[in-house]
């Protein structure tokens, strides 16, 4: 199948950041593919900004040699890098400095869409904001896209907020969480409201429980500082597991736009019964086969933070109440994979007698390796010797269904900037969302730190800590397998 894409209206993108990991890794790819797909129109420019000194044509070969290590997508045609290169300038600019500023001011082409991608520390979002509007490029036409992590707590989000609105208005900014523009989380939208099937059935009365798991194999890597300072709870559970699980329990939206989706998604996270302590694990990975452990790899002994968390959430509403939501994710696990699995209840009476066994329908949403989903239904096993019953999954994998070999299934970054260049906030995070999940967070995190609480080892590898398993199993139930 091949998709239709319609070219985006031609726009000024500033990526402030534009010589760092992130862009070189995702946004600029992100955007060649866009080229190469013909969605940008030829006379739409991406200017990088950064303080390091480079002329125009050293940013260039930086983007040529970017898309060259990371860019995933075959199919564009030969010759397209260097159009694409032609898209692109740079300006020297310090965020915390005025040079530069008015070059970028003439750069700008009045009266089109101009997008200012903030991929730099948190701490110089507010400088970009002030700079730009002292600057005359904070009008109408503009959007922000800020990335995460958007504060630390409750009271860096309200005062980043408060920041940012002091020069642009909610709907020009656009707080990014790259896990809304995955396409299986899209599409958990398109399965329960454009299908009869499974809205009936989506609530306490069917729905045994539900789980959320974002494993990876890598530890920290070179972010070890940032991310003992986060831990896993804020770098992960706080925006992204926040996010999916929004998605999957909100109410219907009566229209699909994105202050009705993201009214419905608050609803979600106000709904959210506060967590004991004995409803969440927290785990460290330890040292295995020479590889060190987490307090080596963060090069602090004495770490506290978690590099993995488990918990069950309670959302106390109509829909969900008794029917628990467990969230795990964490580093160094047995295998990367994302996925939600919606539990439905065991069917209430078994006309094939106990020797049939106890089956249920499991409905799975991957969102990496793999994106796609599955329904595991219960048929009969083949053959003779009575009625015995097994469970098999459709399989839905989406770059089957959709695509030859993948190649039209966008990257969240993708589909991300083109939103923003488009106008279209519903995959962007509201600031009162981002507060409200803080809100929610804080006293879990505060109580750690009040009871001096450590997280407990677990092996390298591994499906995480024992107590983990124990959170499950003291409700008799059990996680899902980690694979890939
Ligand atoms: P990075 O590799 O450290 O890059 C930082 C960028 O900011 C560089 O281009 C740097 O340019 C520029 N910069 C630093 N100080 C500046 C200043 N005073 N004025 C103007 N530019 C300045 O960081 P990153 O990993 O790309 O992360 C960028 C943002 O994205 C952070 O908020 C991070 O939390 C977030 N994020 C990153 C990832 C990821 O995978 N990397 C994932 C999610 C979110 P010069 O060195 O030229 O000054």
């Amino acid at each position: 199948m091949v998709s239709r894409v319609i070219p985006v209206d031609p726009f000024d993108l500033v990526v402030f950041g534009g010589t760092g990991d992130l862009a070189r890794r995702k946004i600029l790819p992100a955007l060649f593919r866009r080229f190469c797909s013909g969605q940008m129109e030829d006379d739409s420019r991406i200017i990088g900004a950064a303080r390091s000194e480079h002329s125009r044509d050293e940013f260039r070969q930086m983007v040529a040699e970017a898309i060259a290590e990371f860019n995933t997508s075959t199919t564009c045609e030969a010759g397209t890098v260097e159009a694409f290169l032609e898209r692109i300038d740079y300006v020297n600019i310090d965020a915390k400095g005025e040079e530069g500023w008015e070059d970028l001011h003439n750069l700008m082409i009045p009266g089109r869409v101009r997008a200012f991608y903030f991929s730099v520390a948190p701490s110089l979002f507010g400088d970009l904001a002030e700079r730009l509007h002292k600057h005359g490029m904070a009008d109408a036409d503009s959007r922000i896209v800020v990335e995460k992590p958007f504060g630390r707590d409750l009271d860096t989000a309200k005062d980043l907020n408060a920041t940012l609105a002091q020069h642009f208005d909610e709907s020009q900014i656009y707080r990014i969480d790259h896990y809304l523009g995955k396409e299986t989380v899209q599409n958990l939208m398109a399965v329960r409201f454009g299908n009869m099937l499974f809205e009936p059935l989506w609530n306490s009365q069917y729905v045994d429980h539900i789980q959320i798991t974002v494993a990876e194999t890598v530890g920290v890597g070179g972010r070890g500082e940032y991310y003992d300072r986060s831990g896993a709870m804020r770098d992960m559970v706080q925006n992204h597991l926040m996010q999916l699980l929004c998605l999957i329990a909100m109410e219907p939206p009566a229209k699909f736009d994105p202050d009705a989706v993201r009214d419905e998604k608050l609803k979600v996270i106000r709904a959210l019964d506060p967590v004991e302590p004995i409803d969440i694990v927290r785990g460290q990975y330890g040292a295995k086969d020479g590889k060190p452990d987490y307090p080596t790899d963060v090069e602090n002994p004495r770490s506290t933070s978690e590099s993995f968390v488990a918990l069950r959430v309670n959302i106390s509403n109509w829909r969900w109440a008794g029917t628990p939501f467990y969230l795990r994710t964490g580093k160094k696990l047995k295998a990367r994979s994302s996925e939600i699995a919606v539990v439905f209840k065991e069917t209430p009476h078994s006309i094939f007698g106990e020797e049939a066994g106890r089956h249920r329908n499991i409905l799975t949403i991957r969102l990496q390796p793999n994106e796609g989903m599955d329904l595991d239904v219960t048929i009969k096993e083949p053959g003779p010797g009575g009625m015995r019953l097994v469970d098999v999954p459709l399989d839905m994998t989406f770059a089957d269904a959709l695509g030859p070999d993948g190649e039209d299934v966008p990257d969240a970054y993708e589909r991300l900037i083109m939103d923003v260049i488009r106008g279209n906030q519903t995959l962007f995070m509201r600031g009162d969302e981002v507060e409200a999940a803080w809100a929610w967070t804080d006293p879990i995190i505060e109580g750690w730190e009040t009871r001096g609480d450590r997280p407990v080892s677990y092996d390298p590898g591994s499906s995480g800590p024992d107590d983990a398993l124990m959170l499950m199993h003291r409700d008799g139930r059990k996680w899902r397998e980690i694979r890939s």
